[in-house]
């Protein structure tokens, strides 16, 4: 009988203990290892950091789930992995430190037969000085950041109301952060708010970006069919940041925050303050922080990770120009080369490149996103591992047979712009792949017809079904399984 042990309760991880108990026979074991009690809706978050949603709108507790499926789930944050096991006991096994309430900091060991690590992102404010909740800035990557920037938002309001003028900078908090669909998300609805509040001539918005020109992503932009023409992200990002009046810098990275002041830089060398009465910054995000030991005990961190601390698994990890990376260099089963009963989903495994062009200042700055790994393809790749890991312990399969590289599958994301079951916006976006694959569509790297943008009131409503059908799939209620990721 196997032992499969997932590190993350998030979207990927959270997604392969479902389907591994779902998929495998009773005698085996899966066992989830995650710090957090809760789960989290992390799109939602954006909601709760405008006011319109609580915390408890986006997050239930893991415990009552796992146990009605016959997860054993430890609540703890994994710190080393020993993949050959230690000393005289070669059983792989990895190293854990309680955050439950009644032990935290007791640390013990999980044997296992395969570990899945689905640890998302360390939330890097270091790499900023004066960044995030600790320093100068707000975040919205947590539900109780996301709080937080609600609290400062109303006050915000406030002090509008009082007639006082405002200015909100929402963005990126680093030159090499990812995720520029949430902080486009948070500013317009921001904006919306503003604006259905009668609040909005009194307040200035600036959305402080990484990215070279709008509409990048981190995905290098994308074009879409409407109506028999060929259009850019860009394009129509633009439209709607003049439509709103929201004010972009681009390309710049932030050297810090001091309160009241951001100090940038932009590609084209110029440094600037950035004066702000509220700014949510997202900070770059690193692996978790786990390190890796051979059986006598030597440090082999930097075997199985990469610098950034993300995980390297099957992807082509060599360095060459951005112009010869192809769609091949991505990782297709997210195996460790190094262990094969070692697999890293979602934004845990290291991507082997960037997705948008990689630049730098003229001052040598490196300023450009890096690439973003959302929901869906996490989750995809979540249900793929737990299929294989069925297959090669129950049907006795060499190895994994089934693929999920970003360079060959699709993503849909609908971007929030303003909630409201009237008056709301979003952006609906589906683009493949999502790693553009310039040898199969020469002209633009995706397939035009199968990527796709439209924004309005319809786009809002589904977000907001979404919300609550992922909040059913994650609690693993009747025909969960059913449910696409
Ligand atoms: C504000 C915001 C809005 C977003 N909106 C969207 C959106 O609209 N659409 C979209 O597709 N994507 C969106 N994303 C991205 C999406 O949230 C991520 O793609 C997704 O959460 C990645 O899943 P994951 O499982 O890799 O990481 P996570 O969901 O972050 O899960 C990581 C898990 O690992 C746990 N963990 C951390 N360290 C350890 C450790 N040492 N040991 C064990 N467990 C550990 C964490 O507690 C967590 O349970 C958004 C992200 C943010 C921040």
């Amino acid at each position: 009988m196997a032992r499969v042990v997932v590190l993350g309760a998030g979207i990927a991880g959270h997604t392969a203990a479902l389907h591994l108990r779902r998929l495998l026979a009773p005698g085996h074991e899966v066992v989830v290892v995650s710090p957090n009690s809760q789960w989290n809706w992390i799109p939602s978050n954006i909601w709760v950091g405008v006011g319109r949603m609580a915390a408890a709108d986006v997050t239930f507790p893991l415990a009552p789930v796992y146990q009605r499926q016959g997860i054993d789930f430890r609540q703890a944050r994994a710190v080393a992995i020993h993949p050959e096991g230690s000393g005289e006991d070669p059983t792989p096994q990895v190293e854990v430190e309680s955050t439950a309430p009644d032990s935290a900091g007791t640390r013990s060991r999980i044997t296992y037969d395969y570990l899945i690590n689905a640890t998302g992102p360390r939330l890097n404010f270091a790499a900023t000085p004066g960044l995030g909740p600790t320093g100068h800035s707000l975040s919205v990557c947590t539900y109780g950041h996301a709080e937080e920037a609600a609290r400062a938002f109303a006050e915000v309001l406030a002090r509008l109301e009082r007639g006082e003028r405002q200015t909100l900078v929402i963005g990126m908090g680093h030159g090499l952060c990812t995720c520029e669909g949430a902080a486009f998300e948070y500013t317009f609805n921001v904006e919306h708010e503003l604006r259905v509040r009668g609040l909005r001539d009194r307040a200035e918005v600036v959305y402080l970006t990484n990215e070279a020109e709008l509409g990048d992503f981190g995905v290098g932009g994308m074009f879409f069919q409407q109506q028999g023409f060929i259009t850019s992200s860009r394009l129509w990002t633009e439209s709607l940041f003049t439509e709103r009046g929201v004010r972009p810098i681009l390309g710049a990275h932030v050297q810090r925050v001091e309160p009241g002041r951001i100090h940038y830089e932009t590609l084209d060398g110029t440094e600037a303050v950035q004066p702000f009465d509220f700014a949510m910054l997202l900070p770059p995000f690193r692996g978790a922080e786990l390190q890796a030991f051979d059986r006598a005990g030597h440090d082999i961190s930097a075997t199985l990770f990469a610098p950034s601390g993300f995980m390297k698994v099957d992807a082509a990890y060599g360095a060459k120009p951005y112009d010869e990376w192809r769609a091949e260099d991505w990782p297709r089963t997210y195996q460790s080369p190094a262990y094969p009963n070692l697999f890293a989903v979602g934004i845990a495994f290291a991507p082997p490149h960037p997705i948008s062009r990689p630049r730098t200042s003229v001052r040598g700055t490196p300023i450009a996103p890096a690439p973003p790994r959302t929901g869906m393809p996490s989750g995809v790749m979540g249900r793929t591992v737990a299929q294989n890991l069925a297959g090669m312990i129950q049907r006795g399969e060499a190895g994994p047979r089934r693929h999920a590289s970003m360079a060959e599958m699709g993503a849909a994301c609908i971007a929030s712009a303003g909630a409201g079951m009237r008056s709301g916006t979003a952006a609906a976006m589906t683009m493949f792949p999502v790693v553009p694959d310039y040898q199969r569509y020469p002209r633009f790297g995706r397939d035009v017809g199968d990527t796709y943008g439209e924004i309005g009131l319809a786009a809002h409503w589904l977000k907001h079904i979404l919300h609550h059908v992922f909040i059913y799939k994650a609690k693993a209620r009747l025909g969960w399984a059913l449910l696409p990721e």
